[in-house]
Order: C-alpha cells, then structure tokens, then sequence
C-alpha cells in the first residue's frame, strides 16, 4: 500500500493530545496547528474537552468522522487498544511517536511485534514506533516533534535516528534548505528504507532522495529496488559504523579483509547511491542535485574575480580526479577583447578584483557556449567594487538561459555577500563556503551523472559444469563439513573452468615420488588434512621438489613435524602437484553475508593482509565491474608491466572473476572462498588456481 496517507491525509486524529506544553503530545499537535495544515485535526485525550482550541474527543470511535492519518504519543502499554480501534475504524495510516518498545528489551519488543502483527493483518501501514514522525511540506503537515516545517523544495528525507533529523531540521530551518517530506521511522517496525525510497521516487516534489541509516532490512531487495530509482532520481545517503562482528568471525582471507562495511560501500557503488561522509557533505551535495541538471560531462570551468582561490579550485579538480576544462581557442578569442589586457582569459578565467557584474556574466556566459566545458564552478570574493548582489543575479539570468549545464557557486565572505547569497538560493544556484567543498560537489555530481550514463548491466552467463560442482558441495553439507579443502575445492573451480596444476594424493613416501615422477620433476608437495587450512603456516608446503630424494626427504619431513605442531589434526596424506611457473600471485575471494556475495580481487601470496590492496564489489558482476574491480587495485599497474616486465594476461583475470560470480550466484551455500594464489599467467600462457578453500553453510 502506498504511503500516500502518511504525506496527504485529509484528517489527523492525534491519540494522546496533550495541553501540557512541553509534553510530546503536547508538541504534535501545536506542531500541526502552527503548519498551518488544511485538513481537519482531531485530538484525542479522554481528560480534556479541548486542546489548542480544537474539541478533543474521548477516543478515536468518538469522533465519528474518517480519520486518514492517526499519530499516537500515549504510553507504549496502550498502544496495542489503540491499534486494535484503528483496525476496526479502517484507519489505514499510523504514526507511532512513542518510544518503549524493541529498544527496551523483551516486554516492549513483545509490544511492537503485537502492533506489526495488528498492522499485517489489517492492512494498516505503520511509522515508527520510536519516531520523530512525517512532515510534508506541501500539504502543510508537521506531524512531528521535531521542530518547524521547513520551506518547500526537492529533498526527500528519512531518518533512522529522530535525534538526528531533529539536527537536520534546525540547519535546513537556518539555511533555508528545501524539504518536500521527511519521515523518522525509528524501529522500523512496519515502514522501512525501502518503501519510503519507493514513495519519494515516486513523488513528483521529491528530485532527491536522502537519508541517514543505520542498517538495511533487506539488502538483496533494496539493491534491486535502488538500482533502478537510482537512475531516474538521485539517492543521497549517509549510513554509520557497520559491525566488525562479520569480519572477526571470518577464517578465510577475504572475509578479514571485508570490514563489517565494505558490503555497504559495495551495494551504494553498485546501486549509484552516493555516500555522504557528514550531514554537511550531504546537503552540500543535494543542493547541487536537487536543482541544477545533470553534468554531461566531468570537465569544470572555473571562473573568479580572484587569483588564490582560482587555484585552491583548480587543485581541488586536479585531486579529485576531475578534469580542468580546456577552452578552445574561439571561446578564449571571444573573451580576450571584452576582458581587461590583464585578466587571464584560459581556465581559471579570471576577471580580476575590479570586475562588476556584467564582467562576470559575460564571462560566464561565453564559457558555457564552450563544447569542452560540462560544468561551471564560479568563485568570487567580495572587493571593493565586486557587486555580489548583481553578480548572482546575472548567473541566475544565465543558469536559466543555458539549459543542460550545472553552475554552481562559491561566494567567499559574510555580510557582503549575504543578499547574494539569497538570490543565489532562490535561484537554485547551490553555494558552497570553500572552494574545495564545491569541487566535492562537482565530483560527486559528475560521477553520478556518469554512473547513469553507463548502459544496463547485463550478465552474460558461461557455460559451466554445475552439476559437478554442487555434488561436491552437497556432500560436505550433507556430512556436516563446513570446510572443503585445497583438493576438493579446486575440483568445483575446474567444473566452473578453472585451470589447476596437475595433482593427485599419495599416503606414503613411495606413493608420492611415484606421482611425483609421472607428473614431471620440480613439483610441490602439501600437506593434505581437513583440519588444516592455513598448510605454509605449519610447514605443509614444499616447492620446487627437483628430484625423487627430495619428495621421499620432504614427506617423511611433515609426517614427523606437523604432528608435532597440530597433534589433533587428522592428516590425509599429501598432495603431490605440478610446479607452476612463477608469475604474480593475485588472490580472488568471496564473502557472503546477509547483504549479499562480495568478490575479491587484489595481490595474493602470504602478504595479501599485510598489503591490503584488494578491492571488492557484489555478484554478480558484468565485464565491466571485473574490470573496474582490477583496475581500482595498485597492483594493477604491476599486472599491466612495469619497468620493461610483460604484462599478465588481463583477460583471464576478468574471465575468472566472472566464472567465480557465477559460482557464487548458483551456489547461495557458499559462504566464504579464497583463492591464493592464483598465478596469472603471460598472454598465451595458462593462468592457474594453485590454492583454493571454500567455507559452506546451509
Ligand atoms: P597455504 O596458503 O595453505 O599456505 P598454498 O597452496 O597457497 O598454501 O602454498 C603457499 C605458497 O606456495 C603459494 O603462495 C605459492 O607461492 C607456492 N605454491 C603452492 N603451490 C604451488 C604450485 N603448484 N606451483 C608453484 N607454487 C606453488
Ligand atoms: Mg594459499
């Protein structure tokens, strides 16, 4: 059911009015009063015959008329009545404001369990419980204790935190930021992200959608949904700590290398949600994206009546990875003769400290008719003769005449431009404080609008033996394995067309020079157990055995050493493989959690949690994210060669991260998978899976 209610009620009944000030029950209802909502207002206390000037009823049946929206503030032991009445009077909205439930402990989380059981049942659409509660500023609805309704405008906001929307209100209330809606929804007992998400994108008075959260119920369905509002409207969100409980219960590389929040930055990565670092960066951001049109581009044209600035500007651009704008040589020819001789006419265009107004316009003006700038950034500090006032009037003027590109502003001072400043508001120019916070902006900007820019993902499924790798993993389910070992688990790669060296198992010295003669001297030897996971760490790995002596050496070595070190583990004999060629050794990883599957890439060996240099994104991947996913790591440069070394073959890193995707999304059971090292081969060359684990859970 849609939320419509919530936003456009044509009544509110407020169950728990109060006329004691101070009092929440109290601040709704002269909250609502003060909005100047239009529909009817209905108060309901049992101890009053009137609250605020408005006739109070006893309780909700007593008020005899449709009731659209109920907002309840009475103590959370009476809130199951009040629910069960709403059932019964086809109340279909609620607001929940009062605190007392989940986030008390086992009696209230009995409560708010009973009061999503009443809503289920009865098709009622619960905020809350534990809320600042809904505002719409179009229909004047303040249905919050959170402070007054702030100025119409295009941000949709939601909250997880009431105290924190509280914050936000009372900056935008200061700066005049406009707000279409805002909800709190506190526990999240029925309403969530998702939904609220799905109502703004939806809103036509809502151009972006923003938010504070602190979890996602649903991450496989909020990525799907998110995914495709992203590209019709922007999702600006701020998300706090995400537990390190996930990382530290890991055994497998990948999983110590996910932090508890690398599933986030992933899943707003894939989805084009932006992630703000503050609330500051946040509203910094959607000014730009809630008015201005999308950039076409990434190149930014800087325009200033001042020099330092003009280059704090131009190395904020370079450093975030922008790019300057070149302007060709017709734009600079059309500025020269109107500019002073001193002004510089190439980007930073400067107009120097004695520019007026219509300086500035021109400038601006014949900048944006320039096909190699996307974005104009314009920088003024207040002079002697800088006419701030009419300066911004003139961007205005031009932001309306040159559809499709973005300016923004950045005016430096305080009283001298505080007009400006207003007129740039009421404008829809967005204004930033630094020039360095503008460019912050701009890169957001322009990395969103690139984002969707970029065709559909498409997943071009490979040919597999899926059979064959599910038999292997049903089996350690089926015998309460958890862990599949070196052996077993490159058997599941090889069906997903994976290349391991040659290999076989031998239980005794004899055994093993054996195989080790049929498969062609150096070869390696490890140890083969089910309790040991980590082989090199207790001496179970030999390479380069060149010779017969050297197997038969290094097996009777680990039979005598290794119980020494793990008198528990059961030992299987060893594992007698083929010695590949050394190349470099990247490792490829999964960890799943209930977010979804992330994959790995980075620089694999025994340094891998030293170095850190891996990078992660969500299956399933498409060619593109394989790519980005390599290209993002440092290591990459090395694996495309450096220093007269040849590069590796690229392609088979791509194509094994798409086969391991597609493992991974076949396979939900497999929780946890490393492969380190997997040795990349030269172009021509086999690249090889030398080592490989897999972790499963039903
Ligand atoms: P573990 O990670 O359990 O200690 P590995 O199988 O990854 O054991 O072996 C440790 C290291 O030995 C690898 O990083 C690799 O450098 C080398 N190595 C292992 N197997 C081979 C092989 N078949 N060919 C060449 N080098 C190997
Ligand atoms: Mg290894």
């Amino acid at each position: 059911m849609s939320l419509e209610q919530f936003f456009n009620p044509r009544s509110v009944a407020i169950v728990g009015a109060s006329r004691e000030k101070g009092k929440v029950g109290y601040e709704i209802l002269a909250s609502m009063v003060k909005g100047g909502f239009a529909g009817a207002i209905y108060p309901v206390n049992a101890k009053a015959t009137e609250v605020e000037g408005l006739p109070c009823y006893p309780g909700l049946k007593a008020i005899g008329k449709p009731v659209d929206l109920a907002i309840i503030v009475i103590p959370s032991k009476f809130v199951v009545a009040v629910m069960n009445e709403c059932a019964e009077l086809g109340i279909k909205s609620v607001v929940i404001i009062t605190a007392g439930f989940k986030e008390t402990g086992d009696a209230g989380k009995a409560i708010e369990l009973e009061v999503a059981a009443i809503a289920r049942r009865n098709g009622i659409r619960v905020v809350g419980p534990n809320c600042l509660g809904v505002m719409s500023t179009s229909s004047k609805l303040n249905g919050s204790f959170g402070g007054d309704l702030p100025v119409e405008g295009g941000i949709g906001y939601m909250s997880q935190s009431g105290a924190l929307m509280a914050a936000i209100l009372d900056m935008a209330n200061a700066q005049k930021i406009g707000f279409s809606k805002l909800v709190s929804f506190g526990n999240k007992c029925d309403v969530n992200e998702l939904d609220v998400i799905k109502a703004f994108a939806d809103d036509p008075k809502t151009s972006v959608i923003a938010g504070y959260l602190e979890n996602i119920i649903d991450g496989q369905a909020f990525t799907r949904v998110a995914e495709e509002i992203s590209r019709r409207k922007p999702i600006l969100l701020m998300k706090s700590g995400g537990t390190a409980a996930g990382a530290k219960a890991a055994s497998s590389h990948t999983g110590s290398l996910a932090g508890g929040d690398t599933v986030y930055n992933c899943l707003f990565q894939r989805t084009g949600i932006v992630r703000c670092p503050s609330i500051k960066a946040q509203f910094d951001f959607a000014q730009a994206f809630a008015y201005q049109p999308l950039p076409p581009g990434s190149r930014v044209v800087v325009v200033t009546n001042a020099g330092g600035p003009g280059i704090m500007a131009a190395d904020a651009i370079e450093r975030e990875g922008l790019t300057f704008a070149k302007l060709t040589e017709e734009t600079m020819k059309k500025l020269a003769p109107k500019l002073p001789p001193a002004a510089n006419i190439a980007n930073p265009v400067d107009v120097l400290g004695d520019a007026l107004a219509d300086r500035y316009e021109f400038a601006l003006d014949t900048v944006l008719d320039d096909p190699g700038v996307d974005i104009a950034l314009v920088l003024l500090t207040p002079q002697a003769m800088t006419q701030a006032t009419e300066t911004a009037q003139a961007m205005v003027r031009i932001l309306k005449a040159k559809k499709g590109k973005p300016v923004l502003a950045c005016f430096m001072g305080a009283a001298k431009i505080a007009e400006g400043l207003r007129i740039l508001r009421e404008g829809s120019i967005p204004q930033y404080g630094s020039p360095e916070s503008a460019v912050k902006a701009i890169k957001v900007f322009a990395d969103y609008a690139a984002w969707r820019r970029e065709p559909p993902r498409v997943i071009t499924p490979i040919k597999v033996d899926k059979a064959a790798a599910g038999a292997i993993l049903k089996a350690h389910l089926d015998k309460g394995l958890r862990e599949v070992g070196e052996t077993e688990a490159k058997k599941v790669l090889e069906a997903y067309g994976f290349i391991t060296p040659k290999s076989g198992i031998a239980a005794t010295a004899e055994e093993a020079v054996k195989l080790a003669t049929s498969i062609g001297f150096p070869v390696v030897m490890k140890i083969n157990s089910p309790d040991i996971s980590h082989k090199s760490d207790v001496g179970g790995v030999k390479v380069n055995l060149a010779s017969a002596q050297a197997v038969a050496d290094a097996f009777n070595g680990m039979m005598s050493q290794i119980p020494q070190k793990m008198p528990k583990a059961k030992l299987e004999g060893v594992s007698i493989q083929e010695m590949c060629k050394r190349s470099q050794e990247i490792i490829l990883g999964v960890n799943r959690d209930k977010m979804g599957a992330m994959l790995m890439f980075g620089l694999g060996g025994i340094l891998v949690e030293v170095l850190k240099d891996v990078t992660f994104a969500l299956a399933p991947l498409t060619e593109n994210d394989a790519k980005r996913m390599i290209e993002s790591t440092r290591t990459c440069k090395i694996l495309k060669g450096v220093r007269g070394q040849p590069g590796v073959d690229m392609d088979a890193l791509v194509q094994a991260l798409l086969r391991l995707s597609q493992l991974v999304t076949d396979f939900p059971e497999i929780k946890e998978l490393d492969i380190n090292p997997f040795m990349a081969g030269l172009p021509g060359q086999t690249s090889v899976a030398v080592d490989a684990r897999i972790s499963v859970e039903k």
